[in-house]
């Protein structure tokens, strides 16, 4: 990514100042993982403390800004630095001011889009307002047509989700927690069925109606409200099947200076990657819910892949045969994941596989395969490499 341009703001330095803040600020609500490949922002460098390289809904990865319309808020969240209970300096921009800020960047191809989420520093739907004017000036006075991903906040109306749907590219409303239950122990404002997952609804309602938003996102704050990944994965796989969900982020909770949970220990960020791994096989390997497993107090185990751990609880289907499977069947292997199934099949079509090299040249992991599969009829041994190999997302 290019180093932004500061003379883009020379003219302008309480812009430049705020728009420093308040994209500072928004890294408090941020999955870093929701950028492309987990990359974080470089921060050495102060500009991309706010631009983030994003998923974009139909495909590709484009540098973002991500930035608070305003960091004042009236709610109290626990994790939070910008709950209302702390004596911070707070600062908000106007629609236009964010809108041609944005634009500044945008023209001189430091960013390709827009993150824009706030505090909530008055009603929610006056809030909104603000927001929804904000995308609505560059809809429409600047004609920018790309990615504008937009917050919808807790308690907004229906009208107001309606208005967001209308403009964004996407939309989402965190969580954070998993029931009602674990968010009061982190958010008490909110209100986990009213404030949050009925706007969920009205969001999936308007996107499964042809809203120009095509997809809705949320977030969870994995270990700050005592919760099992169990509860964070049953209330996602919920999220996926009735409200068809995009997908949902998982954000190790990192203790804050300055809110009342600074003392408490961060969560792991290898928990944090088994519920990305469980989330995938929920996704896009056909897994269903009750097949993960879950240790007695209903974590992932962190020490091995969910998708290695199911196999090891099942050695009735092992080893597989990979010149007879079926892609479901294939896609179940340790180690072999979605393209490499593609791989294997469109490979036998030509000629059935003898050799184990044959899976090695399509780049199949046999030092997590090669006990559970069969090649041409015979076991595969395999010589565990001198070099530690990373470990894959399967
Ligand atoms: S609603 Fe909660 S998380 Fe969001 S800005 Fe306010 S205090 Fe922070």
């Amino acid at each position: 990514m290019k180093k932004i341009s500061l003379p883009v703001y020379r003219s302008q330095p309480d812009r430049f100042e705020k728009l420093k803040t308040l994209g500072e600020e928004s890294r408090y609500d941020v999955c870093l993982s929701s950028c492309a490949g987990g990359r974080a922002p470089d921060p050495r460098d102060p500009a991309h403390r706010w631009i983030y390289p994003a998923a974009l809904p139909g495909g590709g990865i484009v540098p973002i800004l991500k930035v608070l319309l305003s960091n004042a808020c009236r709610n109290n969240c626990f994790y939070c630095p910008n709950r209302s209970a702390n004596d911070r300096p707070r600062s908000s921009f106007q629609p236009e001011e964010l809108a041609s800020s944005f634009m500044a960047l945008y023209r001189a191809r430091r960013v390709h889009g827009l993150f824009l989420s706030s505090g909530i520093y008055d009603q929610p739907d006056r809030v909104m307002d603000d927001m929804v004017k904000t995308a609505d000036i560059l809809r429409r006075k600047y004609q920018y047509k790309n990615y504008l991903h937009l917050k919808i906040l807790p308690g907004a109306s229906p009208g107001a989700v309606g208005e967001v749907c209308r403009l964004a590219s996407r939309v989402s409303l965190n969580l954070e927690a998993p029931n009602p239950e674990r968010l009061a122990e982190i958010a008490p404002d909110k209100n986990f069925s009213e404030d949050l997952l009925k706007r969920m609804n009205w969001a999936a309602f308007l996107i499964k109606d042809g809203a120009r938003a095509r997809t809705q996102t949320t977030q969870f704050i994995v270990g700050a409200s005592g919760e099992s990944d169990r509860e964070i994965l049953t209330t996602t796989d919920d999220l996926y099947r009735s409200l068809h969900l995009h997908r949902a982020y998982f954000s190790a909770f990192q203790p804050l200076p300055h809110t009342p949970m600074e003392n408490l220990p961060p969560a792991s960020l290898v928990r944090e990657h088994r519920l990305y791994q469980a989330d995938w096989l929920l996704r896009f390997y056909h897994f269903r819910l009750d097949e993960l497993s879950f240790q007695p107090g209903g974590n992932l185990s962190t020490e091995m892949d969910p998708k290695l751990a199911w196999a090891r609880k099942h050695p009735e289907i092992f080893p597989i045969e990979v010149n007879r499977a079926e892609y479901e069947e294939l896609i179940r292997i340790p180690g072999v994941g979605i393209r490499s199934a593609e791989r294997i099949i469109q490979a036998r079509r030509a000629q059935g596989f003898s050799d184990p090299d044959d899976l090695r040249k399509l780049r199949i992991s046999l030092k997590r395969a090669a006990p559970y599969i069969l090649v041409n009829g015979k076991t595969v041994k395999f010589q565990p490499s001198l070099f530690v190999e990373p470990e894959g997302v399967l």
